[in-house]
């Protein structure tokens, strides 16, 4: 009980500690995505889940919970909850207290230790990295930095010069890290280094929230970061089971794209350029960048991906899957043994034969 105030007032008091920048992002964060990524339809249900949503992680995150003991339901969300609090404590680039801003800070002068945490995420962003061929790269926060899309959104600044870009980023790749696989450490091999985990972080963070609920009597649910879901068990019967039904969302107009039918225990991610972006003269840039351009990735405007076994590679996939654009991108997710459907930039949508055994009502385009 104590816990659930206090984890809120402690979001709040942290938040306005951040700067007028980090307020504004924010708040156009909230507007820009609150109703983003996938969504789950409201199945009418007929028996009652314990539900809670908590901004964290940059986010709206929403636990959607069943069980038979409805106190030991609300202590296991409870104590979801405050695990994502502590992984943002070492994941948020945008407090300078975090684990992973001391790692930027000093990691060019020496080796430094890092927590099986910030571990996890840093490893399996280097293995995507490599898999991707570059496509994902945990080390564009450079570019990430220098684009800043919502900042420069509320300011009404033009886009960047290229020869702010070129510089940002010679900043910019994975093989400027050297991880010590033994030591658990990570040392930058170039000043200016920055890494970001933002597209992968969620991910990792589902599976630890996870694990808790399922370790505390939660049998079937839902978590929901808005741009990364996973379904637990099996939705029960008498909530409109067997199937959880999401919606993928139009990334150009207000309604869906199609809904999903999934059975439980799968993961499902979404990166869109309509999640966070900002329009000059008429172009759109958004915050997927494409590390080996140092531009927004151009080949997508949204990809869901579905399956997998891991949290943070179905994160990464997506944004991976993003950046390589179509038809690349689907087929390197499909090789991986994931679903995948991607909306191109002239609006045409595609998908794996797997996925379509998994839509209900398929709009085939969209405006661009
Ligand atoms: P969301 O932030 O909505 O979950 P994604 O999962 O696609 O969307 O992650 C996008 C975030 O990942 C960006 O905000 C940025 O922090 C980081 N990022 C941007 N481009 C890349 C990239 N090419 N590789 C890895 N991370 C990226
Ligand atoms: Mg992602």
């Amino acid at each position: 009980m104590e816990g659930r105030e206090d984890l809120e007032r402690e979001t709040l008091g942290r938040r306005n500690r951040r700067d007028t920048l980090i307020v504004t992002v924010v708040f156009l964060a909230l507007v820009g995505t609150a109703f983003l990524g996938v969504k789950l339809i409201n199945p009418g249900y007929s028996r009652e889940p314990y539900q809670r949503t908590m901004f964290v992680l940059e986010d709206y995150v929403t636990i959607t919970a069943y069980g038979k003991d409805q106190a030991r339901v609300e202590g296991a969300v409870d104590e979801a909850f405050r695990e994502l609090q502590r992984l943002d404590n070492v994941f948020d680039r945008y407090d300078p207290e975090s684990e992973l801003s001391r790692l930027n800070d000093a990691a060019a002068r020496e080796a430094v230790p890092v927590s099986e945490d910030l571990w996890k995420v840093i490893a399996t962003g280097v293995e995507i990295y490599r898999e991707s061929e570059g496509a994902f790269d945990i080390t564009v926060g450079p570019l990430v930095d220098l684009w800043d899309v919502l900042g420069r959104g509320a300011r009404g600044e033009p886009p960047p010069g290229d020869a702010e870009v070129a510089a940002a980023l010679k900043l910019v790749g994975s093989d400027k890290l050297e991880l010590d696989e033994a030591a658990h450490t990570v040392r930058f091999l170039q000043p200016g280094v920055v890494i970001d985990v933002g597209g992968l972080a969620k991910g990792y963070a589902l599976d630890r929230a996870a694990e808790i609920l399922q370790s505390r009597g939660v049998r079937s649910g839902y978590i929901s970061m808005i741009s990364t879901d996973l379904t637990l068990g099996e939705k029960p019967g008498s909530a409109g089971g067997p199937l959880w039904r999401i919606g993928i969302l139009d990334p150009r107009g207000e309604d869906y794209l199609a809904t999903l039918l999934l059975p439980g225990e799968t993961y499902v991610s979404t990166s869109g350029d309509y999640q966070r972006f900002f329009e000059y003269q008429g172009v759109r840039y958004h915050h997927i960048l494409d590390p080996r351009t140092g531009y927004p990735a151009r080949g997508a405007v949204s990809v869901t991906v579905v399956g997998g076994d891991d949290g943070a590679r179905s994160d990464a996939f997506s944004t991976a899957v993003f950046v390589m654009g179509y038809p690349q991108g689907l087929e390197w997710v499909k090789s991986r043994g994931l679903e995948c459907l991607l909306v191109d930039a002239s609006g045409e949508v595609h998908y794996t034969e797997g996925m379509r055994a998994l839509l209900e009502g398929i709009k085939e385009t969209t405006t661009p």
